[in-house]
């Protein structure tokens, strides 16, 4: 019986959707502690937990890198679910960026759109960089390793013709940058997250006064012309009153989703689903960058194919007619 206890909960700790008597553990994995994807982990497990008699299930969330991270964890069983941007669905779907060596990852299944994420260049005034082009020679933080900021970054200097060598590139997690940046260590960070949130927050009300970088022009329309999941974006500039800023930002923008492996069980992909639609008020109330959300809205910016446990839920509440017919194939 010990031995088989203990089996159990390194069973837990390793895999995924484990069982203990009638109770199966997910997991979900996030971001940083200040992002968006962590809250966002925390309001639906607390959604999915306070029904554990109803569907047996205890969600735990894990913060992690980001989306790369998320997505491939979820691939290798490693994690049951994961927050990530729908730009990396998509390249993670179709063998691009970091999956470009690994090939297309056809495993990947999306459950839901989450909250609009904008891509979010922050830097100090004294750095005295006022658009992207300014970032040439500078001390800039792209993004960690497993983040889906830093391919961002890489895009937007790219339609600038900037490259990492133009810059003086730091890799560094997105909770220590607002820390860096008010040290003068840091002349500009990025970070593409929703908002409000914290790491943003943090970074503009320091001493050092810090301007919210519009990511715009002609070359950012070419960024958009030619890569599907990025559109136009705005940053309400009343949600950091503390930045020299003095109107509306705007820059790129993506979405975060929350993704799952073909090999998820059916009936957890849909209780998820469920509990978070029927219960939408209610989620919206967990976070502030979930204002915009509806039912509609969270089947759009989905690229890779729907989990057939997200379908049957929205098969029986009649949204099927709202998701793109291409992301219907199990
Ligand atoms: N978009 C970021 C990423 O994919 C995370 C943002 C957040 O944690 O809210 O790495």
């Amino acid at each position: 019986m010990k031995k088989l206890l203990i089996a159990l909960s390194i069973g837990c700790l390793l895999g995924t959707a484990c069982t203990k008597g009638d109770v199966r553990f997910v997991t979900i994995g996030s971001g940083g502690v200040t992002g968006v994807y962590y809250p966002t982990g925390g309001a639906i497990s607390r959604m999915v937990n306070k029904k554990i008699d109803e569907y047996g299930l205890k969600v735990t969330v894990e913060s992690t890198s980001g989306s790369v991270f998320n997505i491939n964890a979820v691939l290798s069983g490693d994690l049951d679910f994961g927050i990530a941007q729908s730009d990396r669905q998509y390249q993670a779907y179709h063998g691009l960026a970091e999956w470009a060596d690994l090939g297309r990852q056809t495993d990947l299944r999306s459950v839901f759109a989450l909250h609009p994420e904008a891509i979010t260049l922050i830097a100090s005034e004294a750095s005295e960089i006022r658009s992207v082009g300014d970032l040439k020679g500078k001390r800039v933080n792209l993004g960690n390793p497993g983040s889906g900021q830093l391919q961002n970054s890489r895009d937007v200097l790219a339609a600038f013709g900037l490259t990492e060598d133009d810059i003086i590139a730091e890799y560094v997690k997105e909770v220590e940058a607002p820390g860096l940046l008010q040290d003068g260590r840091l002349d500009a960070f990025f970070y593409t997250v929703g908002h409000p949130n914290g790491n943003i927050k943090e970074a503009t009300s320091g001493r050092l006064k810090v301007y919210i970088v519009p990511i715009v022009g002609s070359e950012i329309d070419t960024l958009l012309a030619h890569n599907p999941y990025y559109s136009a974006a705005v940053i309400p500039h009343e949600l950091y009153p503390s930045a020299i800023n003095k109107r509306d930002i705007e820059t790129v923008g993506v979405k975060a989703t929350l993704v799952t492996s073909v090999s998820a069980d059916p009936e957890i992909v849909y209780a998820i689903t469920r509990e978070i639609f029927e219960n939408l008020e209610e989620f919206k109330q967990l976070h502030p960058a979930f204002a915009t959300l509806t039912r509609r809205n969270m089947l759009e910016g989905l690229t890779v194919p729907l989990h057939p446990g997200a379908l049957k839920f929205f098969d029986e509440v009649g949204l099927t007619q709202y998701v793109d017919p291409s992301l219907i194939v199990d």
